[in-house]
């Protein structure tokens, strides 16, 4: 799927979702409040990101009856396997904790994205790992820092173990590099390629 028609793949289920999910009355107390459906904008990427965006919205959570709706969205757009771990409390109240559903998704969807163009086009790509470090970062994200990955399968046994449970603050992001730019930046040291 290119990244054209996956956009147009989620801007059509998020539009599904809203109007049917929503009543007309209630498309209006959300249009009051500032809230749209967004999925005809043009910076729609993908709908677990502006699902995450409304959760975040301080007077949508006083409309508790619409609120709950954007949450069990969300809830919809995770695997099944990851539903039953939801600490719905923390989900609800804790952005870094939410933060991580889409955080997962965008990471997967970058990795099977650069999958599929690497079947088609055969060329190879390096893959950085791009963990944010601070003080709400989880350890377990630390030895990922800087580091490159050059096998898809290795890559992806990492990934499978570290996004197999929620952890709050854990922003961990795939990046593609082309292998010149890479290879620049393991000369000079910046980045070091992982090996196990
Ligand atoms: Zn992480």
């Amino acid at each position: 799927m290119t990244q054209a028609d996956y956009r147009k793949d989620q801007a059509n289920n998020h539009k599904e979702w809203f109007f049917t999910a929503f009543g007309s009355n209630e498309i209006e107390q959300l249009r009051n409040i500032g809230i749209e459906c967004q999925a005809d904008h043009q910076y729609f990427k993908n709908e677990i990101l502006d699902i995450f965006g409304c959760i975040q919205n301080r007077k949508l959570k006083k409309l508790d009856h619409l609120y709950q709706k954007f949450i069990e969205r969300y809830i919809e757009l995770i695997p099944t396997f990851l539903v039953h771990q939801i600490d719905r409390v923390m989900l609800e109240n804790d952005a870094y904790y939410a933060a991580w559903f889409f955080n997962r998704h965008c990471f997967f969807m970058e990795l099977e994205r650069e999958r599929e163009k690497s079947l088609l086009t055969n060329k190879s790509k390096l893959f950085l790992w791009s963990p944010v470090i601070d003080i709400h970062s989880p350890k377990e994200c630390e030895m990922y820092e800087n580091k490159i990955f050059s096998s898809y399968e290795i890559l992806l046994e990492h990934a499978v173990i570290h996004w197999e449970q929620p952890r709050r603050g854990c922003r961990c992001a795939l990046l593609v590099l082309n292998e010149d730019n890479a290879n620049k930046r393991i000369e000079s040291g910046q980045y070091t390629i992982w090996k196990s």
